[in-house]
Formats: C-alpha cells, sequence, structure tokens
C-alpha cells in the first residue's frame, strides 16, 4: 500500500486540510447531539418535578378543607343535628361558619343518605348532587375527596362521616350521618393555585389533546371521581427559559461554517495550489512551453517558478547548442584534420617520388622538366595551405587589420584577370570573363588591395575549380547612391544545394559530396574571404541551383582615394627586363635555401656574396662598396635581419635591402616595410617575382 509521505504534496494538503475541517465538523455535530440530549434530559427533569410540584400544592391546597371537615364531624351536636334536624341551631352554629370554611358548597345528610340540609354561595346553585353510591363507600371509608362534574362545573368534594366527640378517631362507633363540603374549579380556583405555583391552569375535557410546546413546562393532573374514574384534566403550564436553543444555533451555523469551509478549501486550493502544481509536474516531466508560459501569468511565488523555468529552458536550450555546436565543431575537427593530411600527403608525396626519379642516371631532359614542373607546383600548393591556416590562425586572434591605400580598380582587377585566366587547366572547356565597366572610375579607390585580390583570386578560383564546362563570369558595379563596389563571381558549374548553401562559408566546410570531395581544397577559402570582407565594412552572399551553378556577390565600401591620381600599374609591369652585372649581398643562414637564391640570382650572371648571419652582412656592408643590393633573411642568428637592416641603414641609406622571410602574411609584410626596407619576397621564392623585383629596383621602377 502506497505510504501517506509517497503522496503528492497537494494530495497531503488536501487531506489535512479536509482532515481538520472533517473533524472540527464531527466535533460540532457531537456537540450538537450532546446538547439535544442534555436539553432532553433537562427538560424531562423539570417536568417531573414540575409535576410533582402541582400535585403537591393541589394537595397542600385541600389540607384547610380536610381539616375543616374532620374537625366539624366529630361534634355531639351536629350527631344530634343528624336526628333533629334543628334547622336553627344549624344555621347558628353551621351555616354562619360557612364563610370560614372556604368552600363554595356545604350539605349534611343522614346516615341513610337522605338529604337534609345544604349551603351554598351563588356560584353552587344545584343541591343534593352526592351520589348515593359516595356515602355507601363513605360509611366504610369514613373520610373521602374526590372530583365530579356538576352543572356548574367541575367540583373539588370533600365528604366525612359524622361520629361523636368522644370518638375523634370514628373507630369506636357507628357514623350518625353525612357532611359533605365542595368547591367549585373555577377562575379563582386556578388563580389562586396559580400563584402558588407559578402557572397557568386550565381544566381540559378529558378527550381534547394538549399540545405540547418546546419553550414550556406542562403538567397534566388528572381529576378523579369515587371510583377513581376520570373527570377532566387539570393542566399547569409554566414557561421553560432554560433551554440550549442558542447554543444549538450557534452549534448549527458552526457546523454549516465548517462545512462551507470545506468547500471553500477545497476549492481555493484546487485553484491556487493543485493546478499551479499540476503545471509545475507537467513542466517537469515534459518541458512543455505553453504549461511555462500559464505558469508564469499565475500570481506570487508560482509566477516566479514559471520565469525560472523559463530561464531554465533556455539555458537548457542554450546548453543543447553549445553541445550541438562543440560535437560538429569536433566532427569538424576530425574531417579537417584529415583532409589536412590528405591535403599534405598528395604533394608530398609528389615531391617526395618525382626528387627520387629525379636521380635516375638515364632521364631525359623532356622528363627532368616535367617532373620539376610537377616538384614546383606541389610545393606552391603546400604553401598556399600552410599561408592559408596561418591566415585563419590570425583572423581567430584577431592580429590582422585592414591596410587602406588607394588602388586604381580597373587596372587591378584586369591584372586579376590575365593572371588567373593562364592558370584555367586545359582539360576545362572553360571561358573566363571579365565585364568591363564602361565607365572608368575617375579615382582611385580607398581599400586594401591585398585582402580584395584575396577575395576575388579565391572566388574565381573556386568558380574555376568546381566548374568542368561552359563559363565563369565576373566584374564589378559601383553604386554611388549606396556608397558601395559590388563585385560578382558567376559560374556554370556544380552549383550548391540549400543546406550547404548556410554553412560553406563557416571554416573548414565543405560540400561532402562525390564531385566535390574528389577537389582538393581544406574549405578555407570562403571563410577567409568572409572575414576580409566583413573586416573591409562589406557583405558577402551566394545564390546557386544544383548543375546550374553559383553566384557569389560580396561589397566593399565606396571610399575614394583624394589624395593621388591614377596610377596605370599594369603598363609600369610591361617594362623589359635587362640583364645585369651588379653585386648581390645574400644574408642566409640555411645553405639549401642561399642553394637556391645563388643559383635563381646566377641565372640572370649577378655576382653573389654570402653573410651567414646578421652580423656578418653588416661588416660585409661596411667593408664591400661593390655591394648593389642586399637580400637579407629576417630570422638569423647572432643579429637578426630588422637589427642588421637597421645598422646597414646607418651608415649606408642608400643601399636597398630586400627582406626575405618564411612568415608570409600581411602583417609580416607591414612590419618589414614600416622598418624601411626596401622590398619584400616571401619563401618560398618565386623565380620570375625575384627577377621582377630586382629589376624593379636597379631600373627605379615603382613597387
Ligand atoms: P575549398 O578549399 O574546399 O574550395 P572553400 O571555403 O573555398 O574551400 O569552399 C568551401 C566549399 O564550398 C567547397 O568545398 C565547395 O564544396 C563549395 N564551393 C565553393 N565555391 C563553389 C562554387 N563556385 N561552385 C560550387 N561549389 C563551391
Amino acid at each position: 500500500m502506497k505510504k501517506f509521505r509517497d503522496f503528492n504534496t497537494y494530495f497531503k494538503l488536501l487531506i489535512l486540510i479536509i482532515g481538520t475541517s472533517v473533524l472540527f465538523f464531527l466535533l460540532y455535530v457531537v456537540l450538537y447531539i450532546y446538547t439535544t440530549k442534555q436539553e432532553n434530559n433537562l427538560y424531562k427533569t423539570t417536568q417531573n418535578q414540575y409535576y410533582n410540584e402541582v400535585t403537591s400544592i393541589i394537595q397542600l391546597h385541600s389540607k384547610t378543607p380536610i381539616s375543616t371537615i374532620i374537625d366539624v364531624t366529630f361534634w355531639d351536636d351536629l350527631k344530634n343535628f343528624t336526628e333533629s334536624k334543628d334547622e336553627k341551631w344549624y344555621n347558628t352554629y353551621v351555616a354562619s361558619q360557612f364563610e370560614t370554611y372556604e368552600v363554595d358548597y356545604i350539605g349534611a345528610y343522614t346516615v341513610e343518605g337522605q338529604f337534609i340540609i345544604k349551603t351554598a354561595n351563588s356560584k353552587i346553585k344545584t343541591k343534593d348532587f352526592i351520589p348515593k353510591e359516595v356515602m355507601i363507600r363513605l360509611y366504610q371509608s369514613k373520610l373521602m375527596r374526590f372530583y365530579m362534574k356538576i352543572p356548574e362545573g367541575v367540583v373539588e368534594v370533600f365528604g366525612a362521616t359524622i361520629h361523636p366527640s368522644n370518638d375523634p378517631k370514628k373507630n369506636k362507633t357507628k357514623p350518625s350521618g353525612y357532611f359533605f363540603m365542595a368547591r367549585l374549579l373555577d377562575q379563582s380556583y386556578f388563580k389562586n393555585i396559580g400563584n402558588i405555583s407559578s402557572s397557568d391552569i386550565k381544566l381540559v375535557a378529558l378527550n381534547s389533546a394538549s399540545n405540547v410546546e418546546v419553550d414550556a413546562l406542562e403538567a397534566v393532573v388528572k381529576l378523579k371521581d369515587y371510583k377513581r374514574a376520570d373527570v377532566a384534566n387539570l393542566v399547569f403550564k409554566r414557561s421553560f427559559n432554560l433551554h440550549f436553543k442558542n447554543t444549538k444555533q450557534i452549534l448549527i451555523v458552526l457546523i454549516l461554517a465548517s462545512l462551507i469551509n470545506i468547500f471553500v478549501y477545497f476549492y481555493f486550493s484546487r485553484k491556487w495550489i493543485y493546478k499551479p502544481l499540476k503545471i509545475i509536474t507537467d513542466v517537469l516531466e515534459t518541458g512543455n512551453e505553453n504549461s511555462i508560459a500559464v505558469l508564469k501569468k499565475q500570481p506570487g511565488e508560482f509566477g516566479y517558478i514559471g520565469n525560472l523555468f523559463e530561464e531554465n529552458n533556455y539555458q537548457r536550450k542554450l546548453l543543447e547548442l553549445s553541445k550541438e555546436k562543440a560535437e560538429e565543431s569536433d566532427k569538424l575537427k576530425s574531417s579537417f584534420l584529415a583532409n589536412l593530411s590528405h591535403e599534405i600527403r598528395t604533394p608530398m608525396n609528389a615531391i617526395v617520388g618525382f626528387s627520387d626519379l629525379l636521380n635516375e642516371p638515364n632521364l631525359s631532359d623532356k622528363s627532368k622538366e616535367e617532373y620539376l614542373k610537377i616538384i614546383k607546383k606541389c610545393g606552391i600548393n603546400l604553401v598556399s595551405i600552410i599561408e592559408d591556416l596561418i591566415e585563419m590562425s590570425k583572423i581567430d586572434s584577431k592580429q590582422i587589420a585592414p591596410n587602406y591605400k588607394g588602388i586604381d580598380l580597373d587596372a587591378c582587377v584586369k591584372e586579376l584577370y590575365e593572371t588567373i585566366r593562364v592558370t584555367i587547366p586545359n582539360n576545362k572547356e572553360l571561358e573566363l570573363y571579365f565585364i568591363e565597366n564602361e565607365k572608368r572610375i575617375p579615382k582611385n579607390i580607398l581599400t586594401d588591395e591585398i585582402k580584395l585580390k584575396q577575395v576575388i583570386v579565391n572566388l574565381i578560383s573556386n568558380a574555376i575549380k568546381y566548374t568542368e564546362k561552359g563559363k565563369v563570369t565576373f566584374g564589378y558595379q559601383i553604386n554611388e547612391k549606396d556608397k558601395t563596389i559590388e563585385f560578382s563571381v558567376k559560374d556554370t558549374g556544380l552549383g550548391i544545394d540549400e543546406e550547404n548553401l548556410k554553412v560553406i562559408f563557416d571554416r573548414f566546410r565543405r560540400i561532402e559530396d562525390e564531385f566535390s570531395v574528389e577537389l582538393s581544397g581544406l574549405g578555407l577559402g570562403l571563410a577567409i574571404s568572409k572575414a576580409y570582407i566583413e573586416m573591409l565594412g562589406g557583405t558577402i552572399r551566394v545564390s546557386s541551383k544544383i548543375k546550374v551553378g553559383s553566384e557569389f556577390i560580396f561589397t566593399i565600401p565606396l571610399i575614394y582615394d583624394e589624395s593621388s591620381p591614377v596610377q596605370n600599374q599594369i603598363d609600369a609591369l610591361n617594362v623589359a627586363i635587362k640583364p645585369n652585372y651588379e653585386t648581390i649581398l645574400v644574408a642566409e643562414d640555411d645553405n639549401i635555401n642561399f642553394l637556391l637564391i645563388k643559383r635563381i640570382l646566377e641565372l640572370k650572371e649577378y655576382k653573389v656574396l654570402r653573410a651567414l648571419n646578421g652580423q656578418e652582412a653588416v661588416d660585409m656592408c661596411r667593408n664591400n662598396a661593390d655591394i648593389h643590393l642586399v637580400l637579407m633573411d629576417i630570422k638569423m642568428p647572432v643579429l637578426n635581419g630588422y637589427e642588421a637592416f637597421k645598422i646597414i641603414n646607418s651608415f649606408n641609406p642608400k643601399l636597398p635591402v630586400i627582406a626575405q622571410t618564411a612568415y608570409a602574411s600581411f602583417d609580416d609584410y607591414e612590419k618589414i616595410m614600416k622598418s624601411g626596407f626596401t622590398a619584400y619576397l616571401s619563401k618560398p621564392l618565386d623565380k620570375e617575382k625575384v627577377y621582377e623585383l630586382i629589376d624593379s629596383i636597379f631600373y627605379n621602377r615603382i613597387l
């Protein structure tokens, strides 16, 4: 069986409340019954007492006539009178005393029962109404008291036998005659006894029903005739104030109140406790949000609990979301690592494999050239992977900021077009179109050129990468009204489904379908592009349809550079490269790197000197006036590139010094250029870029 403590709170409370209410209800009912019984008992006892009191009063009231009749009837003269019937004597000695007898009638009879004489007042006119049978009985009993009916009403009759004075006990002699006294039970009689007993008195016929009143005492005295048969009833009534009416009324009110109390408790405990508790249980079991809303509307503590639940739900959702995100990012990380491993292993495999093949003794020049091309391409791929990773981590740690400068946007985009166009693989039936602006931009645009180019290159490269056949179109629009420049890159490639459209700008996100998986990539390009564009104050969006193509559109703010005129950089790039015979000092601690630079420079017949650290570079520059250019590695022992450059610059400020470093980010470029270096080359070195840069320095070209 279920224990009490296992029931729910509301049920316990209800049992407690209803239990106490029922207890009080029962208490009041018991009290009511007890009071009623008490009242009945008291009434009965009082009634009995009253009856005794009334009968005693009646008897007491008869005492005087009885003693009078006893006195009168052992009197020698009265005995003689029954024989002489001397009316004169009677009048002188008996009738004259009538008033003192306090009765309404007296009468004398001979022993044979013959009426002799009577005296009566005005109340009783009837004479000789005593039946013969009474005298026969009286002869034996000597004294009688009884009631009888006469025409005037009911009378109380006292009768006695007459004896001589020497026989006061009436046992020595035989009766000589009979003497009767009677009194009428009329109003004055009732008044008399009524005053003594503080009652209302009524004479009631035998068959009339008496109606007993609750708040009155009633005593019925039966009046008997000489045969002990009932003549009439004498009803005494007295008000009875000692009852419990008020107490009972109060108890009834209390009983009703406790009943109402039970209903009121039940109703309000349901409304105020049961319902909110039920909602709480529901919320706890199901987390139902509608129930929380209902609970919140409850006044007082339950409303607060509702708020708490809502807050808790919100926190739980946040937690679930964070958990999902954490799991997602964990998955992403694993897939990124697998991807990264694949992306690094593939080119590394080629590099190691083809480097091995280069050792083959009978290798033709054509094959050698082909292998070298592959190794170079793979190397470039690896570098670009590392660059992307470093860039992303810098974006994450907010280490990069835009570097604004004025650029000729038309020229810049055209240059990009030319550069990218040649990279389209020959096996693709793909055309790259640049939609030129009809109107030339009057002024330079203020933006971060490197980041902008990087974004455009990323988007066009993707478009080429994910399009087998068709065309890739790109261009831009100036929106003077919105003060934005809107770039678009559109392709007729694979397209992206809706699900993936939402996530492709997230880092390490790649579409995991059969086509995309085949194509290499780390899933960082779009994330970096988005970060760059947002850094420049723009937005990026994409629309796409599977197997139809995609369009990436991004904007950057339109800010004119008021300070400089448009420069035609493309023209500047077209200057012919001339061979020269200058001396170049290469400050480089790593032997392989030095070998590579030396080979590159010697191909153009430059004279190459080497310094193994920063200090050596300073010394050589100080002691050798023939050095025309320094290629300074940044990370070197003894003195690093910055320190060495600072010293060299202090004694020979005109000597051009190019920094070369493996830290390939834009920030490094910034730092190097701020330090005052003439130019900057990032490792791995691109042969053509090296020549171009050296030429630009020797022939005073603008960089
Ligand atoms: P990835 O290095 O994989 O190319 P990106 O961040 O540049 O990384 O692109 C993320 C994913 O978006 C790609 O893996 C590819 O599935 C999808 N994607 C990007 N550009 C295009 C495009 N032009 N057409 C179809 N899919 C594209």
